[in-house]
Parts: structure tokens; C-alpha cells; sequence
């Protein structure tokens, strides 16, 4: 990218921006350090000691021992391969239990299980996007290989208790996962006062590259590679190290553990501004979540009467970046399935916006998003044929027209997956 127009970034969840303290870390290994960390010779040796160095240092950030780290190419993988070795290890077991707010890293394995005959239980959430405790007890089976649950939403910041839920597993001893990509920095991170057999994590939410991830394998919990190959990562993990992502975590974790954890006090109260000034400036307006157990950085607001995508393309026509979930899903025309899972109707759905700060974050970005908000969701009201007060609204009714709106998605719909099948 050779220049860059000014931009304000709230769209933290999604990816962070590399500090310049993990790129500098990195930069000798791609230069220098480019030996085969497994050869004989003594320039591996120093690239080995690198890889070990960062393990520590990853391993230090979720209170784990380095030989519990398993370097992974990204959160997906270690979400999937932590699902894998819980039911190769135990072939007699073919049910897993995760929920139906997951990453797609979840849900689309999850379906894909289910497609080789596994039994996946999805379980849903109440309307403030929270757990319900018993019904996961109620769930796990004898069959249960595995519960792997998020600790916390990408979309809405929502908390899963994890402590009680790797609690309950212990008690019906089934393997518990979890998919922390979204705290570190943001939560303490203890696996041993957690609990849990698997932990995932991906660099990429924590101000370094992406590409690069690890799984958390406590102590003598039985393991599978899922991806097969030679003895690296203690043979838990085939494929020639990423030495330079693999550093620039480790650089990444270290930033985390002497600071960033105390940045995200500021964060929170950039975050509480931002939400409380937007519900009091603009009207029919609410939070997805609930707002006391949640992530210090994340807001997901329903804007009513509008749709989503407007508004994102409005905010990035003033430099200002934010999602309407998942980055993962961005470009499909259905809903978020979080906030279908909370309760939210198909149209209200579609115009939530979520905003999720970062330690760059300031309170000019701040000012300058509250600025520029407000007349852009004016703006777009003004022309909804969704908003009941729109001045045409005695021509037509505004029930038919919403409808009609939900008709002609589905069909675009419709004939995107036609030309997928047929492409
Ligand atoms: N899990 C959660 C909660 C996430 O937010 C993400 C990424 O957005 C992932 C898993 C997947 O991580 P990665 O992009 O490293 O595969």
C-alpha cells in the first residue's frame, strides 16, 4: 500500500494494526534469521531459540507452561484442531456441544461434522446474548467428547463464564475448549485458574500479523495433530515454523502483559462515552449485549430504520471504519446469526453496527466518529422507506414496504447462492 488517506479505526474485533515495537521484532527474521529453526548449524540454532523465546512469552501472557503452546497458523485452526483431537482421541464419543453465537471458525465446522454424521448441539443464548449455565449441564451427554465454547463474542463482547463452565465439564469429565481469541489484552488470562484442556488464541487481535495463532494443550490432556506431518511443535503441529510471526506474537504478548492490559481502562471509557452519547444523541437506538459482562472495548448498537451497510458506507466516505459483525461474513446478505440467536428480528439485525476500539484509539477518533454519526443516520432516515416517520409515509404502508425489503434481500439472496452453485 504505497499511500494511505487519514482514517479513524473502530473495527478492533476484526483485526489490529501491527505495533511498530512486533514489526520491528520480526523484521531480522525476515531479513537474517531465515534458517530452518529444526537444522543442525548454529544460525538455526539462533532462529530455535527465537521460536522458544516467544513460546515463553505466549505461554507467560495465559499463565500456561511453554511445552502447553502449540503455534498455530490462526484462531480457525485452533478452534478446529482442538475439535479434531477431542474425537479422534475418543472414537466412541461423536457428540461435541459448542453454541450459536460462535465464530463461522465454530458454527461452519460444527456443520461440517454434522455432515459426516457427529451429533452437534448448538446451543442458543438468551436476549442479552448470555449463557444459559443449566442447559449446558442438561446437554453434555455420555456421549460428549467435547464442549467447546467462546469466551467472548467477536460480535457483541459478551462474556461466557468460562471458569463455571470448565467447572461443569471437569464434574461430567468432558474436555472443555475455548475460543479466547478476543481477550487477550483485553482480560486476564489464567489457564490454570480457568480450567479448561484447550485455549485458543489468534495474534492478529493483538496488535500483531495475522497468519499466525496457538493452541493451548493443558498437560497430559491426550492429543491428535490435525495437521499431519513433521515432529515440529513436539509433534503436535507438522509444518516448518513461522519464525517471524511466531516472534512478532511473542513481542505482542510481552506488550500485553507490561501495559496494554491497564491501556484498556482508557479504552472502556472511550467505549462508554461513544455508546452513551450516541443513545442520548440519536433517537431509537439500543445496545445488543448486555452491557455490564462484556468486553471493555466492543458496542454493537441497533440503529432502528436503517440498514447497516448504509451506514458503513457513509462513515468510510468520511475515513471512519466499522463492521456489521463478523469480518468474516461481511459481503453476505443474511443477518448477523449472533444477534439472530439473541432474538433480534431479520430488519433490526440488519442495522447494527458494531464499534470495537483498540489501544490507538483516541479521544479525537472518538469526537471525530460523534461528529460525523449523528447527520449520517439523520441523513439516511430521511430517505427509509423503513422509518415510520418518513414524510411519504401517508402514501404507502410502511409494513409493505418493510416486507418488501425483507423479499427482495432474500431474493438478491437467492440468486447470489444460484450463481455460486452454478460459477
Ligand atoms: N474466534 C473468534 C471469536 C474470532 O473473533 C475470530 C476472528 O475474527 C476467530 C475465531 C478466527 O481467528 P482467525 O482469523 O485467526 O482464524
Amino acid at each position: 500500500m504505497s499511500s494511505q488517506a487519514p482514517f479513524y479505526y473502530f473495527d478492533n474485533n476484526a483485526t489490529t494494526r501491527v505495533a511498530p515495537e512486533v514489526a520491528e521484532a520480526m523484521i531480522p527474521f525476515l531479513r537474517d534469521g531465515w534458517a530452518n529453526p529444526s537444522s543442525a548449524y548454529r544460525i538455526a540454532h539462533e532462529v530455535h531459540k527465537a521460536v522458544d523465546d516467544a513460546r515463553a512469552k505466549v505461554a507467560a501472557l495465559v499463565n500456561a507452561d511453554p511445552k502447553e503452546i502449540v503455534f498455530t497458523s490462526c484462531g480457525t485452526e485452533s478452534n478446529n484442531a482442538a475439535i479434531h483431537s477431542a474425537l479422534v482421541t475418543q472414537p466412541d464419543k461423536r457428540h461435541i456441544i459448542t453454541s450459536a453465537v460462535e465464530h463461522s471458525a465454530n458454527i461452519n465446522f460444527g456443520e461440517y461434522l454434522r455432515k459426516r454424521g457427529y451429533e452437534v448441539t448448538f446451543l442458543p443464548v438468551e436476549s442479552d446474548g448470555s449463557l444459559d449455565i443449566h442447559l449446558l449441564e442438561k446437554s453434555i451427554r455420555p456421549d460428549t467428547a467435547i464442549v467447546s465454547l467462546m469466551w467472548a463474542n467477536n460480535e457483541t463482547g459478551v462474556l461466557f463464564p468460562i471458569e463455571e463452565i470448565a467447572a461443569i465439564c471437569r464434574s461430567k469429565g468432558v474436555l472443555c475448549h475455548t475460543d479466547a481469541v478476543q481477550t487477550p489484552g483485553k482480560l486476564k488470562i489464567d489457564v490454570k485458574s480457568i480450567g479448561v484442556d484447550f485455549l485458543s488464541l489468534s495474534a492478529h487481535k493483538l496488535y500483531a500479523p495475522k497468519g499466525i495463532g496457538m493452541l493451548y494443550v493443558k498437560r497430559r490432556t491426550r492429543y491428535q495433530p490435525y495437521i499431519i506431518g513433521g515432529h515440529q511443535e513436539r509433534g503436535r503441529r507438522g509444518g516448518t515454523e513461522n519464525v517471524p510471526h511466531i516472534v512478532g506474537f511473542g513481542k505482542a504478548a510481552e506488550l500485553a502483559m507490561s501495559g496494554l492490559q491497564s491501556e484498556y481502562q482508557r479504552v472502556r471509557k472511550l467505549r462508554d462515552r461513544l455508546e452513551s452519547t450516541i443513545l442520548r444523541e440519536i433517537s431509537h437506538t439500543f445496545v445488543n449485549g448486555d452491557r455490564e459482562n462484556r468486553l471493555p472495548n466492543t458496542s454493537n448498537i441497533a440503529f432502528e430504520f436503517v440498514e447497516a451497510e448504509a451506514v458503513l458506507m457513509l462513515l468510510d466516505q468520511v475515513g471512519i471504519c466499522a463492521s456489521s459483525g463478523s469480518a468474516c461474513t461481511t459481503g453476505s446478505l443474511d443477518p448477523s446469526h449472533v444477534l439472530m440467536a439473541m432474538g433480534l428480528t431479520p430488519m433490526r439485525a440488519r442495522g447494527c453496527v458494531r464499534f470495537s476500539l483498540g489501544v490507538y484509539n483516541t479521544e479525537t477518533d472518538v469526537d471525530y466518529l460523534l461528529q460525523h454519526l449523528p447527520p449520517i443516520i439523520r441523513k439516511l432516515r430521511e430517505i427509509s422507506p423503513l422509518n415510520p416517520a418518513h414524510p411519504d409515509n401517508d402514501k404507502y404502508d410502511v409494513e409493505a414496504a418493510r416486507a418488501k425489503h425483507e423479499q427482495d434481500l432474500a431474493d438478491a439472496q437467492r440468486q447470489g447462492d444460484e450463481q455460486a452453485v452454478a460459477a
